[in-house]
């Protein structure tokens, strides 16, 4: 029997001229000119699938009857409809003629010879080239949509609803009082953003997810311009900066594209909050020349809320240094949670001791930052196998050629080079996802106890990161940690 193969992935735009239709009566065209019989129960055909992956219902079937074989030769379009991907259309080829299979291409002829291969290669760059192009196309098609005031992709955000149709966002009245409020509450009662938090837990408002707000939130809706009107888009783009992270990276402002919104706020409020904010920044840098050894990591026990650093010099010049939780807020009104204030020279001290106690009765086991159980890693280690075999299957697969002379030695070794850096790499991460805790101590008890200096001290405690609770309403203090 002879084989007709065809695919045309969903994503239309990227397949123009590819028609399922027109691949179809082309390949039987094609057959028929090079006198092989073809019938509709010679179609194995792949609707909706991307070249991307091998796993497709008829590749898959096609496969199979190759092995049972059932067929003599296959017709296919291009080698695009094969695979997007160069190794796979010589991993599909090869597979093929190693089955006493022929591999027929309307588009252009194709044997086994070097030049059959450069064919091959030929026409996976030339994919690739146009894969590149469409995401360019793609891309202006984008901008074009943002430039025409649309949004380009459906997002929600807090104080508006989705309107499908013209692609933008639609007031939510009840999540835009709120916005409103809150900017009401910042410009006009001179509260600070921790105070609004706490004002809106008293008056059991939540975000959308029936959580209440952060204080990031709330800094995010005080600082997005959308509220005022302006939905800045193209303003940044996600690069990847390692196998599983990505970033998002500021464009230049010169790149951003406004699209206008019905807005919740006026732009004299936006910019006046905006004007606040940078004043409250200038006015109070961050405090460096004060000795906190705990800063950033105290916790209050009694409300859960960070303990934050202050200072105030006497007017006898004498100044005094404390740490105290941040549940009250600046405006006196709200109801701190009965936690005092707590002058950062005893409180550095008391902790300092109860960790070198700690350390002491406990010696090793304490110092060591457990990493994420392996248990929650379990995805991530699978996903990193799962890719280790798929690389270790090229490296046979170009072991195999160049021991058949399809692949010179230099292409082989550059090959083989590039997938050894890649499993090293893997195997590097899966080390460290599956690595025994115990492995994993940052800091040494000698170090610890051999650390007298403010500086050694600090740095101690920021690698331990530790948060510290502290509840000191009646003496002596109580002090737990969380590693
Ligand atoms: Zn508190």
């Amino acid at each position: 029997m002879n084989a007709i193969y065809c695919r045309v992935s969903t994503d239309l735009q990227a397949e123009i001229g590819y028609s399922i239709g027109d691949q179809i009566r082309t390949c039987h065209e094609h057959a028929a000119k090079l006198g092989l019989e073809t019938s509709s129960s010679s179609e194995y055909i792949d609707d909706g699938y991307s070249g991307e992956y091998l796993e497709r219902p008829a590749l898959d079937r096609l496969r199979d009857d190759l092995h049972n074989k059932k067929i003599k030769n296959v017709i296919v379009y291009d080698p695009d409809r094969l695979s997007r991907n160069l190794t796979n259309q010589l991993l599909l080829a090869d597979e093929i003629e190693k089955l006493n299979t022929k591999l027929y291409f309307v588009t252009g002829s194709y044997d086994a010879s070097p030049e059959g291969r450069l064919f091959f290669s030929i026409r996976g760059a030339i994919s690739a080239f146009e894969k590149a192009k469409i995401r360019e196309r793609t891309l202006r098609g984008k901008r074009a949509k943002a430039r025409s005031g649309k949004m380009i992709q459906k997002s929600r955000a807090y104080g508006y609803d989705w309107d499908d149709e013209n692609s933008t966002y639609i007031v939510h009245q009840a999540e835009a009082a709120v916005v409103q409020m809150i900017y009401d509450l910042y410009l006009s009662k001179k509260v600070t953003i921790k105070d609004i938090a706490i004002f809106l837990r008293q008056q059991n408002i939540t975000n959308q997810r029936d959580k209440p707000f952060t204080l990031s939130m709330i800094y995010r809706i005080l600082t997005d311009e959308k509220y005022a009107g302006t939905k800045w888009s193209f303003n940044k783009y996600e690069k990847k900066i390692s196998q599983y992270k990505r970033k998002k990276i500021s464009r230049p402002q010169e790149d951003w594209i406004p699209i206008p919104i019905t807005p919740i706020v006026t732009i004299d409020q936006f910019q006046k909050v905006r004007q606040i904010l940078t004043e409250n920044k200038r006015k109070s840098p961050r405090n460096t020349k004060h000795e906190y050894l705990l800063r950033n990591f105290l916790k209050c026990s009694v409300c859960g809320y960070s303990l934050s650093a202050h200072s105030k010099k006497h007017s006898s010049g004498k100044e005094y240094t404390w740490y105290k939780c941040n549940s009250g807020g600046s405006d006196k009104s709200l109801v701190p949670c009965g936690n005092p204030a707590i002058s950062s020279l005893e409180i550095d001290e008391v902790v300092w001791k109860h960790l070198c106690t700690i350390i002491k009765n406990n010696k090793e086991q304490l110092l060591l930052v457990p990493q994420n159980s392996t248990a929650s890693n379990a995805g991530q280690i699978k996903s990193i196998k799962n890719h280790q075999s798929e690389l270790q299957k090229k490296q046979t697969t170009i072991l195999r050629w160049f021991s058949e002379g399809m692949l010179t030695s230099n292409d082989a070794e550059k090959e083989l080079n590039h997938l050894k850096k890649e499993l090293q790499t893997l195997s590097e991460s899966l080390i460290k996802l599956s690595s025994n805790p115990k492995s994993t101590a940052k800091i040494h008890p000698e170090e610890f106890f051999a650390a007298k200096s403010f500086i050694e001290r600090r740095a101690i405690i920021e690698k331990l990161g530790w948060k510290f609770y502290i509840d000191h309403r009646v003496a002596p203090i109580k002090i737990r940690f969380k590693v």
